[in-house]
């Protein structure tokens, strides 16, 4: 952990996710830090926690250009609901969709390289400008994200987890207490919403990111590696060798 890190980790210690948020909104990072939100299953949470805070905090989405249509719905009636006034859909650059995905299957044959140019490179460019983003993970989601601490560092920025100690009956509470909607498909058995190819419901004895990329042992898509630089259930995937992707 960075001096950086353990700075932070020490000034902010022990604070509800509300306060952090409003520390870290208007006095750590001021105009300098964004909401990267999914808009899936309790995107919700920090979506109106930011609203109540600074509703012009930019909101980093990634539209990946296979998404489920209900989360595109979501995201309008959110941000309509909400009254958040700087929502940014990032997509793909046209040329690398035209380029390495012409026929819109490369979910199949490689998901790293899909998730690269779909979702890390457009991130980091809506990252420029920022020194810090702010991430809805939480522990009880999957084994790789069990251990997470609150601030990390990652390609030079400050990447803070506020929620990683909420448990699923307090997202629950926090939806209802506020009269937040929920994404349509979490009734159909979805509790984690990515793009379609690569997302499946879950049975009520299973890890809700269970869904994603089932069958295989990739578990997040590259802009969350894990603590040693792998994505994966429990072994490594080599990144594709000409992009990078992680
Ligand atoms: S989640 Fe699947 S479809 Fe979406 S970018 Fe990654 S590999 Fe491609």
């Amino acid at each position: 952990m960075t001096d950086a890190i353990n700075l932070l980790s020490d000034r902010y210690r022990g604070l509800e996710t509300g306060e952090l948020l409003e520390e870290l909104i208007h006095a750590e990072f001021p105009r300098r830090v964004a909401l990267v939100s999914s808009f899936g299953a309790d995107a919700a949470i920090l979506l109106h926690m930011i609203s109540t805070i600074a509703p012009a905090t930019p909101v980093l989405f990634l539209d990946t250009k296979k998404l489920f249509g209900e989360t595109l719905t979501y995201r309008d009636q959110l941000v309509k609901q909400l009254g958040l006034t700087d929502v940014r859909s990032i997509s793909p650059l046209p040329e690398n969709e035209a380029g390495l995905d012409p026929n819109g299957v490369l979910w199949a044959s490689e998901p790293n390289r899909c998730c690269y140019f779909r979702k890390v490179l457009p991130l980091q460019r809506a990252l420029e400008g920022f020194d810090a983003w702010i991430t809805g993970r939480k522990h009880y989601q999957n084994e790789d994200r069990a251990n997470l601490p609150i601030f990390e560092m990652a390609d030079g920025r400050v990447k803070i987890n506020p929620l990683l100690g909420w448990r699923p009956d307090q997202v629950a509470a926090y939806y209802k207490a506020h009269s937040l909607p929920p994404h349509p498909l979490v009734a159909r058995g979805y509790p984690s919403i990515g793009c379609i190819p690569c997302t499946s419901p879950v049975t009520a004895d299973e890890d809700p990111r269970a869904g994603r990329w089932r069958g295989q042992a990739k578990t997040e898509c590259g802009i969350h590696l894990s603590a040693d630089g792998q994505i994966t259930r429990s072994v490594t995937v080599q990144a594709p060798r000409t992009m990078g992707c992680g």
